[in-house]
């Protein structure tokens, strides 16, 4: 999967729909056509193509930060989280 299409799924999706972790959790991003699909899919319900295993949210904090209070996915340089203000390690 290309993280340039994560990073752009991302970002619309917090600007659109305001995806938190909850969310993230049951979905995941089509590694061909870039369209969120439920998490139980195994193939993208767009282009057919077959699933990744990870979900957003697996695939997206393996990459960064996490708070490990309210599992929400923090910017590499964040120090404090900016939901419930706790410390980031
Ligand atoms: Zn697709
Ligand atoms: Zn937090």
């Amino acid at each position: 999967m290309k993280m340039e299409q994560i990073e752009k799924v991302r970002i619309e999706s917090m600007r659109h729909l305001g995806f938190g972790p909850q969310v993230m959790k049951r979905l995941k991003i089509c590694g061909n056509c870039g369209e969120p699909v439920p998490a139980d899919k195994l193939f993208c319900r767009e282009c057919g193509a077959p699933l990744p295993k990870m979900t957003l949210y697996q695939s997206y904090s393996a990459r960064h930060k996490v708070c490990q209070a309210c599992s929400i996915v923090v910017s590499d340089s964040s120090l404090y989280c900016p939901q419930c203000g706790g410390i980031i390690l």
